[in-house]
């Protein structure tokens, strides 16, 4: 995210309200909104109830953002009460929340018990031909074990996998972030679109992520279209096979680099998993049945660094390396944050890496400037907001020691 960003929203950002669902059960408690249908119906079952009330809770949970079981009318007073006593549900945990002008929205999630750790969301919403598009970036992990150079997250190093209550609550929250106010029975979904391109590598919290995506395609949860889920990755080989078997959702690839030896400095798990290996997987991911699926295509994913990755023979190399591959290629401007070791190549360098990947028959798309926001998942945001919690701690000890001074003096 850019500083400008950063500096224009920063008298935007509220702090969380009392809006937020409960938050005090206790930690024994299981937590409903993290269950995909057969973990739901599982749960019921063991309760010797009916499989089928795991649909019905289902809907009031990711479709009417009902926390309360109270308001669950189709239920039983008597089932109610049981699942009060022995579940919760309960969304992470809205430390920041910034609404901006131009719609953009982004959240920061307080993670994990005590002061726990801090994930990021961000909203960004389009129109273009198919209508009016909301898509959601939303996070993995705490932080990101792979080191990419390029990348605030990487820098953080890895810190935990988010649980998939914690995955699912992104999506829960900026639903009902448009539905707090209107009654239940009116309320709908509005986000049409989630990338898992926030912070973290979705593949390695493999089901977690899984599970979570199963809920967002789920008719009785938030029943999104296959195309319309795409999980981005660097680059784990093995996982992208197992998804290819697991579910039909669409697959983005952080390429970064057209050649071993480059890719090996700016992607490490390049090292484990070379690009021969990686498109090949990506064949694979496609395969044969292309035509029905969510996997028409792979979005390629490249990062424009200054002199680094932008040259006119990495177009080339890019065109020789995706012949076989059917892909549409997205060029993100890179953003800097401190210390980033990279520029961003000027406008007319991407424009012209464009124009040679375009020419060579493949479609080929510049982020545009607010899909900058989207990078601001990568963890840049949440070492801003960081740093005001912190400031804003040194304020506040501040004024009580100076509170305590005038008490003393009566
Ligand atoms: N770990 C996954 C998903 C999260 S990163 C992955 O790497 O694909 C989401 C996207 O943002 C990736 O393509 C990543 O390479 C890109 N990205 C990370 N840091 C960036 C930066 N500083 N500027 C632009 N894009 C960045
Ligand atoms: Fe992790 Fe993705 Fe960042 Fe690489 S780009 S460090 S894989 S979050």
């Amino acid at each position: 995210m850019s500083t400008e960003v950063l500096a224009a929203s920063a008298t935007d950002v509220q702090q969380a309200s009392a809006s937020a669902p409960a938050q005090s059960a206790t930690a024994e408690k299981v937590n409903l909104l993290g269950l995909s249908r057969p973990q739901m119906e599982k749960f019921f079952e063991d309760l010797g109830e009916k499989k089928f009330r795991a649909g019905q809770v289902m809907k009031w949970i990711h479709q009417f953002f009902v926390t309360d079981f109270a308001e669950m009318t189709n239920i039983s007073g008597k089932l109610r009460e049981k699942l009060e006593k022995i579940c919760e549900i309960k969304a992470p945990e809205v430390v920041h929340k910034n609404y901006s002008k131009d719609g953009t929205r982004k959240w920061v999630f307080r993670v994990g018990d005590g002061e726990g750790s801090l994930v990021e969301t961000v909203l960004i919403p389009a129109e273009d031909k198919t209508g009016s598009r909301k898509t959601l970036c939303i996070s993995s992990q705490v932080g990101c074990a792979l080191d990419c150079s390029f990348c605030s997250t990487g820098k953080q190093g890895f810190q935990r996998d988010l649980t998939q209550a914690e995955i699912i609550g992104q999506l829960w929250m900026a639903n009902y972030s448009y539905m707090e106010d209107v009654p239940v029975i009116e309320r709908e979904r509005s986000v049409t679109n989630v990338v898992m391109m926030g912070m973290g590598e979705p593949l390695l919290n493999y089901d977690a992520v899984l599970n979570a995506m199963r809920i967002m395609l789920d008719d009785f949860a938030y029943g999104m279209s296959k195309r319309r889920v795409t999980l981005s990755t660097s680059g784990v080989v093995p996982k992208i096979d197992q998804l290819a078997q697991d579910i039909d959702v669409a697959l983005a690839i952080s390429l970064h680099a057209t050649n071993n030896e480059l890719r090996d400095e700016l992607v490490p798990i390049n090292k484990k998993y070379p690009l021969e290996q990686l498109i090949a997987a990506c064949q694979r991911y496609i395969g044969k049945d292309g035509n029905e699926s969510a996997r028409k295509h792979v979005t390629i994913e490249y990062v424009m660094l200054d002199g680094v990755n932008d040259h006119p023979e990495h177009a080339q190399q890019m065109i020789k390396l995706l012949k076989n591959l059917p892909s549409k290629i997205n060029l993100i401007p890179f953003n800097p944050f401190p210390h980033a070791p990279y520029g961003r190549s000027s406008r007319n360098r991407i424009i012209s890496f464009q124009k040679t990947l375009s020419d060579a028959g493949f479609v080929c798309t510049i982020r545009q400037t607010r899909g900058d926001d989207i990078d601001a998942a990568c963890g840049q945001l949440v070492g801003q907001v960081a740093d005001r919690t912190r400031r804003a701690e040194q304020w506040k000890k501040k004024v009580a020691a100076q509170n305590e001074i005038i008490r003393s003096q009566g």
